[in-house]
């Protein structure tokens, strides 16, 4: 099919609601994506780290291909021997408890909220607090949550139970709590948001509060899960426990699967009747995400993560040294975010004319997150490329 034809297909019978760059991505391999006409790009950016370990990676593929002969969907009223793996493995690799599972980011948060009210000791104890600038999904009650107006806007009325701060400050949080507050619901660092990483000491703080006050301290580790900064969960790197995560996008490696996991008291309020997703867990997703465990364990992934993250990172703090319009590079392991002075759309449509997807969010941060499989060979060329790429916008 001829390029043209799959914008006009666009145009006529899918709703507008993504803004779309104009590249028809027909196939991909590892970190790599070729357009339809053949074109090779560096994907830098995968799926908004839907595709973690690159695109079509190999156990993911051979595990779906060997569950799509057996069966595809099991109800949730019957037991599914790959969902109770599943949960088992994420419980091992956290911080113990139990898992609900699902589809998507959205609706992982969505069952994070509702559990919150469950937890609640009355129906006045409801309100959940969130920060400024984060990003929860776009279901009515997670795009309440959301800390910014553009995703809110023209969707009113919203639902109540909802309270946002400012992020990494401890003193608006302690003004905010009232006898009403049930949960503090926070990014570790806010992709959306501009890659802004949570404060150690601010997060300690946080933990105590939460521990006198007897409220939840929820994670969404639906961008930073699954290996992204190093750790199986970002969490990892600051020492201290959540009482619920959800997740998604790199879980599945490219299939559609989101979970929340939460300690086993609170998880055990969420009894029979109280929640459920038709899909949630099907054991194909779940094949394909217990092979993206296996794949981040057997591969030593989190150790790849730490030194590629760290040499992406010098890297670009060279290009920091080289142009003195980036003023900031901030992260953790290859969760990557370089602000600019400037606009950073021109230099994103630059990198893709030239072979390199990224991202651009916020404006002025462009976001790097290439696949945990990611080589240094790999990172150098995609250096090459962003550097000629911001001396064709800026001469
Ligand atoms: C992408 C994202 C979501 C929403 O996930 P969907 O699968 O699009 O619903 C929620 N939280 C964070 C931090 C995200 O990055």
């Amino acid at each position: 099919m001829k390029e043209q034809r799959v914008f006009s297909l666009y145009k006529k019978f899918v709703i507008p609601c993504y803004k779309q760059y104009p590249l028809v991505i027909a196939r991909g391999k590892g970190v790599k994506v070729w357009d339809i006409k053949g074109k090779k790009y560096l994907d830098f950016f995968p799926g908004w780290a839907v595709s973690g370990l690159g695109h079509c990676p190999p156990k993911v593929m051979a595990a779906i291909r060997k569950q799509s002969q057996i069966i595809l969907h099991i109800p949730n009223n019957y037991y599914n021997q790959l969902q109770g793996e599943l949960a088992k493995k994420l419980s091992m690799i956290s911080f113990g408890g139990k898992c609900f599972f699902c589809n998507s980011g959205a609706e992982a948060n969505e069952a994070a909220i509702k559990l919150a009210r469950l937890y609640g000791k009355n129906e006045n104890q409801h309100e959940i607090i969130s920060m400024e600038n984060s990003f929860h999904g776009r279901s009515l009650a997670t795009l309440t949550l959301t800390g910014q107006k553009k995703v809110k806007k023209g969707f009113s009325p919203l639902p109540g139970g909802f309270k946002i701060v400012p992020f990494n400050d401890i003193k608006s949080i302690q003004n905010a709590i009232t006898k009403k507050t049930v949960a503090i619901f926070l990014e570790l660092i806010q992709g959306e948001g501009g890659i802004n990483v949570a404060k150690k000491d601010y997060l300690l703080s946080l933990r105590k509060l939460c521990d006198q006050k007897k409220i939840l301290l929820i994670f969404d580790e639906v961008q930073t899960g699954m290996g992204r900064t190093g750790e199986f969960f970002c969490y990892q790197n600051f020492g201290i426990l959540p009482d619920i995560i959800t997740l998604a996008k790199t879980l599945g490696g490219g299939f559609p699967i989101g979970a929340l996991i939460a300690k086993n008291k609170i998880a055990d309020l969420m009894g029979p009747g109280t929640h459920a997703s038709t899909f949630g867990g099907s054991p194909l997703a779940c094949s394909a995400a217990l092979a993206v465990i296996e794949t981040i364990e057997k591969e030593h992934l989190l150790e790849n993560v730490k030194r590629m993250g760290e040499y992406l990172r010098k890297k670009l703090e060279d290009l920091k040294k080289k142009y003195s319009f980036i003023k900031e590079i901030r992260g953790l392991g290859l969760m990557l975010g370089l602000e600019l002075k400037i606009s950073g759309q021109g230099i994103v449509e630059k990198a893709l004319k030239n072979g390199l997807l990224i991202n651009c969010t916020q404006e002025k941060i462009l976001r790097i997150m290439p696949p945990l499989t990611v080589s240094k060979k790999e990172i150098d060329t995609a250096i090459a490329i962003l550097d000629k790429s911001i001396r064709n916008e800026i001469f």
